[in-house]
Parts: C-alpha cells; sequence; structure tokens
C-alpha cells in the first residue's frame, strides 16, 4: 500500500480497505476513474460530487513524490460532460532545477488531457492552487468558468487569477483540450503508432514544436506524455514531465521499471525539449539511453 497523507479527511469516510482498493484501482488505470467508478462511489457514500472528491484527494495525494520538499500535493480533474474523474499529484526530481518538478494540478489535467477529456469543469486540490497552477489551469478550454474546490473553500479560477494574461493575449484562440491540430509526423525513423497519435495531439501553439514521449516498459505497459504549452511560457509541461507523472500515477517511478525504449519525439525546427528530458532522466538512479527523432 502507498503512504498515505491528508487521512484526516478521510478517515471517517472511508475504511482501510476502501482506501486500498481504491489505490489499487487508481494504480491500474494511471489515475483514471471511469464515470462507472465515479457513479459507484457516489453510490455507495450516498454523497454529491463535490464531497466525493474531496474524500479521494488523499488517494491522489498518495501517488506524490515530492523527495525535496516532502510537501504532498494531490488534485482531482473533473469533467462533468463525461462523469470521469483524473487523480494528479506532485512529482519532484533530484538534482535537478526546482522548476523542472509537475504540479498536482498539472498532473490531474495532463491526465485528463491524455485519457482523452475535452472539458474539466470541476478541480479538486489539498492546498490552494499557486500562481503557477493558476496560469497553468488557464489555458484550458473553458477556464472561465473552471470551478476549484478546496478541502475548506469552494471558488473559481476567475476569482483565483483576476485580470489574468491568456492564450487569446498572444493571439491564440486554440486551447489546451480543445481538438488537436494534427501535428505532422512526416519521417522514415520508426516509430509506434501511438507515439505519432500523441505527437499530432501535442499542445505547441506559440512555439509550433509539438513534442511526445513514449516509455516503453517490459512489465508494466508503455506510457506516453505530450508537450503541453502555456501563453506565460513558464507553466508550460514538457513531454517527459507528461510521461512521468502517468507513471507516477501508477505508482511507479524509472527506477521500479525495466525499460525497453525510451522515446522523444519532436519538431525539426523547434528541436528543444532534448535537454530538459535528459536532465529529468538523469536525476533517477537507473541509466537511460534516450531516442531522440526529429520530425
Ligand atoms: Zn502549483
Amino acid at each position: 500500500m502507498l503512504p498515505l497523507v491528508y487521512d484526516e479527511y478521510i478517515m471517517a469516510v472511508l475504511t482501510p480497505h476502501q482506501i486500498e482498493n481504491l489505490q489499487e484501482q487508481a494504480k491500474q488505470s494511471r489515475g483514471h476513474l471511469s464515470h462507472l467508478i465515479i457513479s459507484d462511489l457516489l453510490t455507495t457514500f450516498h454523497c454529491d460530487i463535490e464531497t466525493l472528491l474531496k474524500t479521494l484527494l488523499p488517494v491522489a495525494a498518495s501517488f506524490s513524490q515530492a523527495p525535496i520538499s516532502q510537501f504532498n500535493v494531490g488534485a482531482i480533474a473533473y469533467d462533468e460532460k463525461t462523469g470521469s474523474a483524473y487523480l494528479g499529484a506532485n512529482l519532484e526530481f533530484t538534482h535537478q532545477a526546482l522548476n523542472q518538478a509537475v504540479h498536482a494540478e498539472q498532473a490531474a489535467i495532463n491526465n485528463a488531457w491524455l485519457n482523452g477529456a475535452r472539458s474539466v469543469s470541476l478541480i479538486a486540490i489539498t492546498d490552494a492552487p499557486c500562481g503557477h497552477c493558476r496560469q497553468f489551469m488557464n489555458e484550458i478550454a473553458g477556464a472561465e468558468s473552471l470551478r476549484v474546490l478546496l478541502p475548506t473553500q469552494e471558488t473559481d479560477l476567475k476569482a483565483l487569477l483576476p485580470s489574468s494574461f491568456g492564450p487569446l493575449d498572444l493571439g491564440n484562440s486554440y486551447r489546451l483540450l480543445d481538438s488537436n491540430t494534427g501535428n505532422a509526423t512526416s519521417t522514415s525513423e520508426a516509430l509506434s503508432l501511438m507515439l505519432r497519435e500523441q505527437l499530432s495531439l501535442a499542445y505547441a501553439p506559440y512555439s509550433k514544436n509539438a513534442a511526445a514521449v513514449e516509455v516503453v516498459t517490459v512489465a508494466h505497459g508503455t506510457f506516453y506524455g505530450r508537450y503541453a504549452e502555456n501563453a506565460a511560457y513558464n507553466p508550460s509541461l514538457s513531454p517527459m514531465q507528461s510521461a512521468l507523472s502517468q507513471l507516477a500515477l501508477a505508482g511507479l517511478t524509472i527506477d521500479d521499471v525495466e525499460l525497453e525504449s525510451v522515446t522523444l519525439v519532436e519538431s525539426k525546427n523547434g528541436f528543444n525539449q532534448k535537454a530538459v528530458a535528459q536532465a529529468v532522466l538523469d536525476s533517477y538512479v537507473a541509466d537511460i539511453t534516450l531516442r531522440h527523432v526529429l520530425v
């Protein structure tokens, strides 16, 4: 069982057995709780979605890997159109610049996006979102009406980020979670169909440097990550961080798995993700060969 944090919120509601089951379920689905699971939980607990998400926050936070701060954050993005929920947790990299870290809100939205969500209407978080995350959330489709649920307060992004700077300020009317623009994948190099698809779905409206990552493990399946840019640039999520966050939601780190291959694919004209991908991989013990493909 993963270490539990924030158990003061939930011990009255969830039994240890239920917690363990939920953690196991979340690990198997890499943090994606389908509408069937959510509706089953709503029936079991006789509660509304807000209460359920708050109840599940400690399960999300239990996937945190925070070796630097020891500050475990959990977030859950909820798509009311489909009834699905997506967990997220913070992920830090030792011996690397702090700005490489993935925040829990980014992880949850990244998880929703990778699972095909087209909207996130509500995000529950164990702590107030930092400025970086408020800006990251401002990039998604529907940010104007995004509700934010904290353990002791409900608010919305508009109130948390007044007079905001966003995609339209840079002339970009396309948003993260909108359907893709179909980035090109023309290359003679061998790439899996799935990696090509992930590249086509990357969100890079500012640099035009579409990028995606594929991590193939021997025994734990394949993980993908996509580049998600931000109008304020710095809160952008690199494709390697996006993929490693997915591993974290499966309860894994790179050092827990035997790797078959790690591939970063990006646009020929941009060529700017290799160094950051290598840097975060260097924070693990495993000696990893990064395959870099330009398309
Ligand atoms: Zn944050």
